[in-house]
């Protein structure tokens, strides 16, 4: 029997128990040309489809992923949107985004996935001419309901150039809270004259060795089985330390010794625009429990000091350990992984990145700087479910993500996390 109908078979009649997830990873590995036609089949056949088919989409060869959006939307206009429908839209707009580029009128009129979390992701590759007919509704007498559509999908091109067409016409939302707040969700600052991105177009990966994780996870969050995982089979791109504590220097708040996150020297350091050499940390006991946002002021050398800090010492809550040392090798981010979602990413993907956009768990959060009071652009993220010191894996709260931002004019790194 041909395995893709064996896989929609057996899950028909026996659900989870048959296995899917790991019949699918054997199609990707034994037959991976048969995964366009394992996506087309879920679609028509499963359109709950499962997680299964949001792994699948990850290996979907990027010249097949036109034509699962084509029949995605054939199904979406035959019998409205599904599980299955969604998920390729989804995943298209964050992997894929300008093949959406030539639906994006008519997902407008019927905007499928409307109210969830992704429904305007696919004007993320809006082109102009897309922009200039979301701008003409917006200045329309049209309904209001399509007025405000018109605003999200505008608002998620995110492209400078409409910050004053956002501003403007900012009342259709009908929120109480400024538009600041919302423009920030894109990575826009409009306190600067003119309007700044806080983050960067580059986006770079930690590629971590194998053996550094001990830990062993189902086959759906197997980091071998995700291609962000993946370090290039030379494992090239620049190697720098991580974690690891840097002594000598103690945490203002506690006491103990900072712990490190990742050295930057060199041709890293230049990428990523912190100057020579930076070595960022935090507190692992400290942060997020006794202390929201951390500060540190880098001196020439990179070498960090604690600012903005309460004047005493606290008894921590939960002392931690610190992340374990390793050294990562910093890795270019193909195109199709350079948008990453908390949400899509499901716990299997690579969320360990230098630059792009922050995959916030929650609303958009970039601190002030406490030295010039500017928003501090972002430069990286840690994941959670990194091995720490105590041989255990380091959770962010109950298993978020730290974000790093830095100051560039005042040499200023900071560092707080999120959880659901
Ligand atoms: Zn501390
Ligand atoms: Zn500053």
């Amino acid at each position: 029997m041909d395995k893709i109908d064996s896989l929609i078979d057996g899950f028909v009649a026996d659900g989870w128990k048959s296995e899917p997830f790991e019949a699918m990873l054997a199609i990707w590995r034994e037959h991976p040309d048969d995964i366009p036609r394992l996506v087309i089949n879920i679609v028509d056949r499963l359109p709950d489809g499962g997680t299964f088919l949001d792994a699948a989409l990850s290996y979907l060869p990027e010249e097949d992923f036109a034509v699962a959006v084509e029949h995605a939307w054939a199904a979406i206009e035959r019998r409205g949107h599904s599980r299955a429908t969604d998920a390729v839209m989804e995943y298209a707009s964050l992997q894929v985004p300008h093949l959406l580029t030539p639906y994006l009128e008519r997902f407008f009129t019927l905007m499928p996935n409307e109210g969830s979390y992704f429904d305007v992701l696919p004007w993320r590759a809006a082109d102009g001419a897309e922009l200039r007919r979301l701008r003409r509704i917006l200045a329309s007498d049209q309904p209001a309901a399509i007025r405000r559509r018109a605003w999200r999908c505008l608002h998620a091109a995110s492209d400078l150039a409409d910050v004053s067409v956002l501003a403007e016409h900012y009342v259709v939302m009908g929120h109480d809270a400024p538009v600041e707040g919302y423009l920030l969700e894109t990575g826009i600052d409009v306190s600067t004259t003119p309007p700044r991105r806080l983050t960067t177009e580059h986006v770079l990966h930690l590629s971590f060795r194998r053996d550094y994780f001990t830990e062993s996870r189902s086959s759906h969050m197997e980091r071998k089985n995700h291609p962000t995982w993946d370090p290039p089979a030379d494992r090239s791109g620049i190697e720098l330390g991580f974690g690891g504590t840097v002594t000598g220097r103690a945490c203002g708040n506690c006491g103990d010794d900072f712990d490190g996150l990742v050295e930057l020297t060199g041709e890293a350091a230049e990428l990523i625009e912190v100057g020579q050499r930076v070595q960022l940390v935090t507190c692992l006991t400290c942060l997020g429990w006794e202390i929201e946002v951390m500060f540190f002021a880098h001196n020439d050398a990179g070498v960090p000091t604690a600012i903005a800090l309460p004047s005493e010492l606290s008894e921590p809550q939960f002392p931690a350990g610190s992340l374990a040392r390793t050294t990562v090798v910093l890795t270019e981010t193909p195109t199709r992984w350079r948008a990453q979602e908390w949400g899509s990413a499901n716990s299997r993907e690579n969320l360990n990145r230098v630059g792009g956009d922050p995959t916030w768990v929650q609303s958009a959060e970039y601190p002030d700087c406490p030295r010039c009071d500017q928003l501090m652009p972002f430069i990286m993220q840690i994941d959670s479910e990194l091995p720490d010191s105590d041989g255990a894996e380091w959770l962010w709260g109950s298993g978020g993500i730290c974000f790093v931002f830095w100051c560039e004019q005042c040499a200023v790194s900071a560092t707080l996390w999120q959880c659901t």
